[in-house]
C-alpha cells in the first residue's frame, strides 16, 4: 500500500470538503507514492511523537491537529517546530492531517464522544454544510445502456444508502435529422431518423457533477448526447460541527460531571454552573476548542455544553445567559487515537497489505493536573 491508497480510503470516509474553510488539512509532508507499512495515529505531532515514530520505523503519521498550522519562513534545526519538519523529511515519514473534517464527519470524533457519554438521538450543534443531490437523465441506444450505466456506477453515481449502481431505464423513441456536417452514430445525413432509445436516470451528489458529465461524454456513443441534470429538491444531506442529544433520563449535574471525568480520564474539569442542583438531560458537545459555538448550545436548548479552552470573558457571558458548561480541556480529543486505530483496522487494510496501525503512546497534553 502506498500513501495515496491510504488517503483515498480515508477520504472516502471523511472527505476534505467537509473541513472548515482555510483549515490546513491533508498530506502536509511526504511522498504520495511512498510505501506504507506502519501508521502512527496521534492527536498532535510534537517532537516526542516524531522521536517515537522514528524509533518505531513509522512511514506515515496520521494526526488530528495540523503539523503545519502557520507557514514556516525558515526551516532550520534552531527552532523545535521546524526541526520536526526536517526530522520527518530526513526519515521519510509522511504526515497526513484530518482536523475539522473529522469533527464534522458522521461517525467522527463528536459522535464517538456522544457514544462514550451515552448521549443519544444526536443532531448537529452548528450546521456547516448542506450537500445537494442531482438527477441525470440521458437518452442512449439500448446497445450502450449497460456500458454507460456501469461507467456511471464506477464513478460513484447511483448510491442510495446501502445500495450502489442504482438507476432506472425506460424505453422510447429518439427522433433526429443529421445535417451534412454530422457524423451520426446511426441514421443517414438529411434523412429524418426515429430510433429505439432508452432513457437512463441516475442520481448523484454534487461533488460528482463534473465526473458524471465527463463519464457521459466518454461512454455515450452519440456526437451530441442529451444531458439533462436536475437539482433533486427532495434530497439534502446536512453536516455540522459538534453534536447535541439527550441522555436516556435526566441525571444530577454532579453525576454527569463524574461521567465526563471518568470517560476522558481527567482528574478535574472546569464548570460554569448557575445551579449546582440542576438535573441535566440535553447535552451539547464540541470537542477541542468550541467556545464560539455556545450560542448554538443555547439555541438548541442544551442543559449543558461540553467544550474545551473556554476563555475567561466568554465564561462570564455563558454564566450570565444561564448556560451550564463543562470544560474538560482540549486534550480529551486524544480519545480519537484508539478510535481511529480501530476504525482503520475495521477497513481490513492490513489483511491485504503488510500494514501495522498503532496509537501514539506519547501524552501531548501541555498541561498537567497538580
Ligand atoms: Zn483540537
Amino acid at each position: 500500500m502506498i500513501v495515496a491508497d491510504f488517503i483515498e480510503r480515508f477520504e472516502a470516509y471523511c472527505p476534505p470538503s467537509l473541513a472548515e474553510e482555510g483549515d490546513p488539512i491533508g498530506l502536509q509532508i511526504g511522498d504520495r507514492n511512498a510505501v506504507v507499512k506502519k501508521i502512527l495515529v496521534t492527536l498532535d505531532v510534537r517532537p516526542q511523537v516524531v522521536a517515537e515514530a522514528i524509533a518505531a520505523g513509522v512511514d506515515l503519521i496520521f494526526a488530528k491537529h495540523p503539523l503545519i498550522f502557520r507557514p514556516a519562513k525558515t526551516i532550520t534545526t534552531d527552532n523545535p517546530q521546524t526541526k520536526m519538519y526536517l526530522d520527518l523529511i530526513q526519515h521519510q515519514i509522511a504526515v497526513y492531517v484530518a482536523h475539522t473534517n473529522l469533527d464534522i464527519v458522521p461517525n467522527g470524533l463528536n459522535d464517538w464522544f456522544c457514544e462514550a457519554l451515552e448521549i443519544q438521538e444526536t443532531d448537529y450543534l452548528t450546521p456547516t454544510h448542506t450537500k445537494k443531490f442531482y438527477k441525470l437523465q440521458t437518452f442512449v441506444p439500448a446497445s450502450h445502456t449497460t456500458i454507460l450505466r456501469d461507467a456511471l456506477a464506477n464513478v460513484g453515481a447511483g448510491v442510495l444508502g446501502a445500495y450502489q449502481g442504482c438507476a432506472f431505464t425506460s424505453a422510447g423513441t429518439g427522433y433526429f435529422t443529421p445535417n451534412v456536417e454530422a457524423k451520426p452514430f446511426s441514421g443517414t445525413k438529411n434523412q429524418p431518423s426515429a430510433v429505439p432509445e432508452e432513457k437512463l436516470e441516475v442520481s448523484f451528489p454534487e461533488e460528482l457533477l463534473a465526473m458524471v458529465v465527463e463519464t457521459v461524454w466518454q461512454h455515450h456513443p452519440y456526437e451530441e448526447p442529451v444531458l439533462d441534470i436536475f437539482l433533486d429538491e427532495g434530497k439534502r444531506e446536512n453536516y455540522g460541527l459538534g453534536r447535541v442529544g439527550n441522555l436516556a433520563t435526566p441525571i444530577p449535574l454532579a453525576d454527569f460531571i463524574q461521567r465526563v471525568k471518568k470517560t476522558f480520564a481527567v482528574p478535574t474539569v472546569k464548570v460554569i454552573a448557575n445551579d449546582p442542583q440542576q438535573m441535566v438531560q440535553r447535552i451539547a458537545i464540541c470537542g477541542g476548542s468550541g467556545e464560539k459555538f455556545y450560542p448554538d448550545a443555547i439555541r438548541q436548548h442544551a442543559d449543558v455544553y461540553i467544550t474545551g479552552d473556554v476563555y475567561y470573558h466568554t465564561a462570564h457571558d455563558m454564566e450570565a445567559l444561564g448556560l451550564t458548561v463543562i470544560d474538560p480541556g482540549h486534550y480529551i480529543e486524544s480519545f480519537c487515537k484508539e478510535k481511529l486505530v480501530r476504525l482503520f483496522n475495521s477497513w481490513q487494510l492490513e489483511k491485504e497489505e503488510d500494514l501495522t496501525i498503532v496509537a501514539s503512546k506519547v501524552n501531548t497534553n501541555p498541561f498537567s493536573f497538580q
